[in-house]
């Protein structure tokens, strides 16, 4: 379809679960804007600039991309952007309350965005970057949860805080 939208998000870090999500909007939408939010409701592990560069060194196969921080309201940097739909991503039913409210809420200010939902494949519908730290601090094996990349970073985050 020859329509930009914005999949925003923390990212923190990227897991295989958003990896899936970006490779399914890439296949439909013309262009796929992942935007990292700089300022995350809870306290992020890594800083916005590790996040965006995670994304960039695992999506390079994908050309119809583009990966750019963002601050503020999602619905202000779409329109920033000039884009109409925001993509998000339903886990479980347990993710459908917080997203149907953010998206109800988002159209409430801004009636021309939508907000439409992937669903990712079944394997990665447990995933969570939340998750996936705490897996990492207890020393888990990360290797089907995140590219290999992110997994070395997390370990380095964890033992040396950079
Ligand atoms: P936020 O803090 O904005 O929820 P996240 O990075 O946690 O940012 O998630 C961004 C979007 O990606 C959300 O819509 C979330 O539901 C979705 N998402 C997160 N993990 C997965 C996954 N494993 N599979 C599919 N979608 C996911």
């Amino acid at each position: 379809m020859s329509v930009p939208v914005i999949y925003p998000g923390s990212f923190d870090p990227v897991t295989n679960g958003h990896l899936d999500l970006i490779k399914r909007a890439a296949r439909i939408f013309n262009t796929v804007i992942v935007g990292v939010a700089t300022k995350t409701q809870k306290k992020a592990l890594f800083t916005p600039r590790e996040r965006l560069e995670m994304l960039k060194e695992t999506t390079k196969g994908i050309k119809n991309i583009t990966i750019e921080l963002f601050d503020g309201l999602v619905i202000e940097y779409a329109r920033q952007k000039k884009v109409k739909v925001l993509v998000r991503g339903l886990r479980m039913i347990s993710d459908f309350e917080y997203e149907l409210q953010m998206a109800l809420t988002n159209r409430r200010l801004a009636q021309d965005i939508e907000t439409i939902f992937l669903m990712p494949s079944e394997g990665y519908s447990f995933l969570s970057s939340a998750l996936i730290k705490e897996a990492a601090a207890l020393g888990a094996d990360l290797s089907s949860f995140v590219p290999s990349s992110v997994a070395l970073r997390l370990k380095k985050k964890l033992k040396t805080g950079k």
